[in-house]
């Protein structure tokens, strides 16, 4: 046997559960947690994806991936003992001189499964807008990259009563035509609840996610039934299991609580039910 190449990328991840049509079958509405580490992370942290990945192989009825920054992407791989690993952006154009972007296919190369587009923050610092968000969520659909599409209201948008409306212009202009192999998601982040520690009230979610389930319903039919919804926005160990309770709350997106197995863990645990 030769000496492994150290160049060379750890091997592809077996196929998820959920890839394919009879996958997809079979998976969908279950429950899904996903961390997100937006630009934070290091080499040295990856020992708490490794423990995650241990922790998450003894849940059953959970399907749980972690999306490092790009640079990390290759290395969680290797580290994640078959636990998906997604990427938190990609750009929609297969090549071309976009300095610093990262397309689809270079995201599979590195043996991503995932990508989240349309987080708040891309949305504002970034000023993405919703042709821009369903541009690079049918980019990654094509690549066969599971893609979950990030939607939320603001905090004055909640006060003046336009929630729902914002949202429902959101998913009329960020949502690609479902592709019927490759999992679509979508995350409803409200944006004042996204690193703040303010989670919003069970009700509040129910409320949300049954417009968003019924504008899925009325535009896709029985494929809108099947599509996941997460809740994002300050879910921890202590509140997740309320959140997973809410009708139509399919699953979380995690950030500050997925950056260790220590809070990660009992949130995976609290999906399992
Ligand atoms: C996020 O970063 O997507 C997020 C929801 O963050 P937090 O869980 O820390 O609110």
């Amino acid at each position: 046997m030769g000496m492994s190449d150290p160049n060379q990328l750890p091997p592809p991840i077996p196929p998820a559960r959920g890839r394919g049509a009879e996958g997809l079958r079979r998976n969908l509405r279950r429950k899904r947690v996903v961390g997100n580490g937006p630009m934070t992370g290091s080499l040295a942290a990856l020992s708490e994806v490794s423990a995650i990945a241990a922790a998450a192989r003894e849940v059953s009825g959970v399907d749980v991936a972690v999306c490092p920054p790009f640079t990390l992407i290759a290395a969680a791989v290797a580290r994640s003992g078959g636990v998906a690993i997604g990427a938190q952006d990609v750009h929609p154009a297969a090549s071309g001189a976009h300095t610093g972007d990262i397309s689809a296919a270079m995201l599979k190369e590195a043996h991503a499964s995932l990508v989240i587009v349309g987080p708040s923050e891309r949305r504002a610092d970034h000023r993405e807008d919703d042709a821009l968000v369903r541009a690079k969520a049918e980019a990654a659909l094509a690549a066969g990259l599971q893609t979950i599409v990030c939607v939320g209201e603001t905090e004055p948008e909640r006060e003046a009563g336009h929630h729902l409306a914002v949202v429902a212009a959101q998913l009329a202009g960020s949502l690609p035509e479902p592709s019927g192999e490759v999992e679509l998601v979508i995350a409803y982040e409200p944006v004042w609840a996204i690193g703040t520690g303010r989670v919003a009230q069970p009700a509040d979610v129910a409320e949300m996610h049954a417009a968003i389930r019924s504008h899925l319903r009325d535009t896709w039919g029985d494929a809108g039934e099947r599509v996941r919804i997460l809740y994002g926005g300050s879910v921890k160990a202590d509140n997740a299991a309320e959140l997973f309770a809410v009708a139509d709350v399919d699953g979380a997106l995690v950030g500050g609580a997925s950056l260790t197995a220590a809070q990660f863990v009992p949130i995976i645990r609290a999906a399992a039910g």
